[in-house]
């Protein structure tokens, strides 16, 4: 969470669209993000922090590279989408699209993590005849008609009437092929258009829908040359009448025949001191149809090029219409009577065009309780074929070793570092299957004895053991700590890199090696001939570890710290490492509140260190206001003067490490000159490469530096005793989590802490994390409560949301998700294969969920 590389670890998980195969460069998925974004916020400029025109000038040269028609590129270019009116910006991000894909076969329309991706398809059970599943569908409240025989809903899209090649085309960039992909593509929200106004009682700026006659429509040219065409009409009821303009759509004068009864949805806005309607949604309304565009809760779908609104909307609607009964219900019908989930049918017609906000609501529960039970089943099948056949090292007999290592600690481990160790010793034993756990701690609750007592355990059978850590500082600390810890066991011998234990019990020495990316290459190949030999029992080191190709044979045991930074990739990389399967332990300092993390990591046990050892004291926190900060200074000064050292964290800048760089070094040269001229500061970013930064860390670490100016790279787990303030400037900037972690890097030895949280003008949301922050000092609750106040995204930063592609389900919604997983732990119990026929359709879903995953990690 400290470092801006994204994870993969729940990506893995979550991310469950297919990745599209693209061959799209970084800029452009940015850029088609944004404008997806931009669609979802009706455009109001909002989706890039300073607004769009700041990426549009950052990329404008690559994108005039990649555009198909450069002078368009160029016109674009030239026009500020900020100045733009809103439905002008919709034109210039359509121009956009043609443009950058015409003649390319790249699926772009459509690319990173947002939620216009399908989380999962149905099962595409080929010969699934829809009049069969109707059958099993009498308790569906409503009926929906059947498509025609022979057909079946995962036949393509252009069964529909009115979709053509082109067409195809286009649903294929919204990842719809089929017409259940289609009844699958859920509107991002709806236009409340259900109440109609009187045109007398209209008011500028608000959303509301008129039921009119149309008394006249004609074209007006405009702009240079009068080259752009445009509808103005007349619509009267019998209180008034009102403007209604289209920009750029001629063709409206035709639609909007006089004496025509239609119904305009939109926003009224003032001009020339009469209201008038602006590229209204609009419906000319028949007896015998309901209205889809109009007068009613109304759908707005992803953006694609060529792909418009009402399209959409047309289309949805005739699918749902004739096609819904195909649709074949997931769930077994005891479940839905037990659980009062709203049939599919049913809940998919809502979720398109909900009766109300409580149908729109109950089809998004039962849409998302789909989602959350497939993703468990599949992570609980996956837990089932990862033990499945794989033989474990049984680890033994550590428990002697052990004994003498845990008298010999200068403290007396926490109850809860017993048991996490008792848990960990006895997935060891056991052997098969191999050990697969998370350990969950606070910060300073002591994970690194418990991950050690697991490496020593394995060592004193004769295996090796493998620590991984994300940063060099971090991987030399726990070398360090290695080493302080087991002389109590007997005197080592020690080199920089190696030390050797005897050890008593065992009757031999317990070697431990550090390899880092700065290790000299002479003792990496020592290193590495050891690791090979099988003479060296525990390595501690980076992920250079795995780059750099040591074969650890007799590999048993594998810790990787901090986890967040480490990918499944990563983690399976280690496992090959070895002739054997080795026991994994995953150390987590970033605490996951209980649901999500028996959601995501499922497949893990769990272990948590919810114990401080015992005298810690808790960090002092306050949130001072702007004013306050000379009287900050003062007092990071006073702690300074008394022998300690701190740290300053400069804001988040969440539009480019590049400014947020640069800001961070303009407040460096700011504090040394001007506030603490008599102090020794350093400084650490992002631009820095790590040697550059493990330099600066271990001046800090090493007394040479009394403040550390930093931004929010400042490493993670990063233990320095003598560091016991940190003020932290842009606080509101910063989630829950992190603030926390920050908080965190103080207060480790035996000095009274302080945290201090600076922010000008906090949001409301953010005063109440702030507040939080002064009154818990426990992370998991602190989750908890980051959780309720913004969401899993945000919770999880935001690189690593691949969360975004549950499409319906919320992860703060924690009732529904205890609901899916006691359903889905109900369905496994009784029948573990998913073999009976009621649990044919969730079998196919959680297979497809499962190829997903597998694509998205090979
Ligand atoms: P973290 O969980 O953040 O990785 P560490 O393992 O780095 O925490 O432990 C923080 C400090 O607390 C270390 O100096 C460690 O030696 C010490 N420590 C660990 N367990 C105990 C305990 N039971 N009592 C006292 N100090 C402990
Ligand atoms: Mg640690």
């Amino acid at each position: 969470m400290f470092v801006a590389e994204p994870s993969r670890g729940l990506r893995s998980w979550a991310v469950v669209m297919a990745s599209s195969p693209t061959i799209a460069p970084p800029w452009l998925k940015a850029f088609l993000n944004i404008l997806n974004l931009e669609e979802g916020h009706g455009f109001n400029d909002t989706a890039v922090v300073g607004g769009l025109d700041k990426f549009v000038q950052r990329w404008s040269q690559e994108m005039t590279e990649k555009a198909h028609d450069v002078r368009l590129a160029r016109r674009l270019l030239g026009t500020s989408y900020s100045g733009l009116p809103s439905k002008e910006r919709e034109a210039w991000a359509n121009q956009w699209l043609r443009i950058l894909d015409a003649g390319s076969t790249e699926p772009m329309a459509n690319t990173g993590n947002e939620p216009s991706k399908k989380v999962e398809k149905n099962p595409r059970s080929k010969g699934v005849k829809p009049s069969r599943t109707q059958d099993t569908e009498t308790k569906t409240s409503q009926k929906f008609r059947e498509p025609p025989t022979s057909l079946t809903v995962d036949d393509p899209v252009n069964q529909l009437r009115g979709v053509d090649a082109k067409l195809s085309a286009r649903f294929k960039k919204l990842d719809v092929t089929s017409i259940r992909d289609l009844l699958y593509l859920f509107p991002r929200r709806h236009l409340d258009y259900s109440q109609a106004t009187k045109i007398a009682d209209l008011t500028a700026g608000q959303e509301c829908t008129v039921m009119a006659t149309v008394w006249e429509a004609h074209v007006i040219s405009r702009g240079p040359q009068g080259r752009r065409k445009d509808t103005e009409a007349v619509l009267s009821d019998n209180s008034g009448n009102v403007r209604a303009v289209w920009f750029g759509q001629r063709y409206m004068a035709q639609t909007l025949k006089p004496n025509a009864k239609v119904a305009i949805s939109g926003k009224t806005s003032i001009f020339n001191g009469q209201l008038v309607f602006q590229s209204p949604e609009y419906e000319v309304l028949s007896t015998s149809q309901a209205p889809i565009h109009t007068g009613r809760l109304v759908p707005v779908y992803p953006l694609t090029e060529g792909l418009t609104g009402r399209n959409v909307r047309r289309l949805a609607w005739q699918a749902l219409q004739e096609w819904l009964g195909g649709v074949e219900e997931l769930l077994p019908q005891e479940m839905l009577a037990s659980t009062g989930l709203m049939p599919l049918q049913a809940a998919i017609q809502q979720a398109h065009y909900p009766d109300g906000p409580d149908a729109w609501a109950g089809a998004r529960r039962r849409l998302a309780f789909d989602e959350l039970v497939t993703l468990q089943l599949a992570v609980l099948s996956r837990r089932t074929t990862q033990q499945q056949g794989i033989q474990g090292v049984p680890i033994h007999g550590g428990s002697k070793v052990l004994r003498g290592f845990l008298d010999s600690l200068p403290f007396d481990l926490t109850g809860a570092q017993k048991r996490c160790i008792q848990q960990i010793l006895g997935d060891m034993e056991r052997g098969t299957p191999p050990m697969n756990r998370l350990l969950q701690g606070e910060v300073g609750s002591g994970k690194t004895v418990v991950a050690l007592a697991a490496l020593l355990a394995s060592a004193a059978s004769g295996y090796q053991g493998a620590f991984m850590v994300p940063t060099e500082i971090l991987a030399e600390q726990h070398f360090q700590t290695v080493t302080r810890l087991l002389s109590g066991l007997a005197s080592p011998a020690k080199e920089d890199n190696l030390v050797t234990v005897y050890v008593e019990p065992l009757a031999r020495s317990v070697t431990v090696g550090l390899m880092t990316g700065s290790t000299k290459i002479a003792r990496k190949r020592e290193l590495t001939k050891m690791a090979a030999a099988g003479s060296l029992d525990i390595l501690i080191g980076t992920h250079a570890l795995i780059q750099q190709g040591v074969s650890l044979p007799k590999l048993a045991m594998a810790v990787a710290d901090e986890q967040h930074r480490f990918g499944v990739l990563q983690r399976s990389a280690l496992r090959q490492k070895s002739d054997e399967s080795p026991h994994t332990l995953i150390m987590s300092a970033t605490p996951i509140p209980r649901t999500l993390s028996m959601t995501f990591y499922g497949d893990l046990d769990i272990s948590n260190l919810d114990e401080l050892p015992a005298g810690r004291q808790e960090i002092s926190t306050r949130w001072l206001p702007p004013e306050r900060r000379e009287a900050a200074y003062g007092f990071v000064k006073k702690q300074i003067e008394a022998g300690r050292q701190g740290f300053i964290i400069c804001p988040l800048v969440e539009e480019s490490e590049s400014i947020e760089t640069k800001a961070a070094t303009e407040e460096y040269h700011r504090l040394s000159q001007e506030v603490f001229p008599e102090l020794r500061l350093g400084l650490l970013h992002g631009r820095m490469v790590s040697k550059e930064k493990d330099l600066v860390m271990r001046q800090f670490r090493d007394g040479a530096l009394d403040l550390l100016v930093s931004t929010s790279v400042v490493e993670v787990g990063i233990d320095i005793a003598n560091a016991t303030v940190m003020m932290i400037e842009g606080a509101d900037r910063f989630g829950l989590a992190q603030l926390h972690q920050f908080r965190g890097r103080v207060g480790r030895g035996e000095h009274k802490s302080y945290c201090l949280l600076l922010s000008d003008s906090p949001s409301e949301v953010a005063q109440e994390r702030l507040s939080a922050l002064e009154r818990i000092h426990d992370g998991f609750k602190l989750a908890e409560v980051d959780l309720e106040l913004r969401g899993p995204g945000d919770f999880f930063g935001t690189r690593q949301s691949g969360l975004a592609n549950l499409r319906m389900a919320k992860l703060s919604d924690r009732e529904l998700l205890e609901l899916a997983r006691t359903e889905a732990a109900r369905i496994k119990d009784e029948d573990p294969e998913l073999s009976l026929p009621q649990h044919a359709a969730l079998a196919s879903q959680v297979v497809r969920f499962l190829q997903l995953v597998a694509d998205e990690t090979s």
